[in-house]
């Protein structure tokens, strides 16, 4: 408070607004660990949704890791008629890479072992592409 003018002062004032942002910043802060949380989780299910499907199509005699061909840093799964479709797989854990969605810009990354493909998620299907002409192989 000043002597002067019985006001607030300039400080006091500061301290007020900084405290009121610091508030609001700590709001959004928790709004986004549970949004982060949130998109975790979905990841982690999505990845054994995915898993589960890929075990099943494994079972029914559809082209598995025998059929993946190698390009761009990473696996392409090419079906017995030669197309190549536009999902990439770790070349370690053969697991479909997914677009990660806390970094920026966002990267293709295996879930289980972090490798992260030298190409950004929007470049997935010229990547594709590339192998496709590569492997002279379907669409
Ligand atoms: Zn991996």
């Amino acid at each position: 408070m000043s002597w002067i003018t019985g006001k607030p002062d300039k400080d006091e004032n500061l301290a007020a607004e900084l405290q009121a942002r610091a508030t609001e910043l700590e709001a959004s802060r928790a709004e986004l660990k549970a949004e982060n949380s949130r998109l975790v989780k979905e990841n982690r299910e999505l990845t054994d949704r995915v898993s589960m499907m890929e075990r099943g199509r494994a079972q029914m005699g559809v082209p598995t890791a025998a059929h993946f061909v190698d390009g761009n840093g990473v696996l392409w799964q090419q079906a017995a008629d030669g197309r190549i479709e536009a999902v990439c797989y770790c070349p370690t854990c053969k697991l479909v890479m997914t677009p990660l969605p806390s970094g920026y810009p966002e990267e293709m990354v295996c879930t289980s072992c972090k490798y992260i493909a030298p190409f950004h998620p929007e470049k997935l299907a010229e990547a594709a592409q590339a192998v496709r002409d590569l492997a002279g192989g379907g669409r």
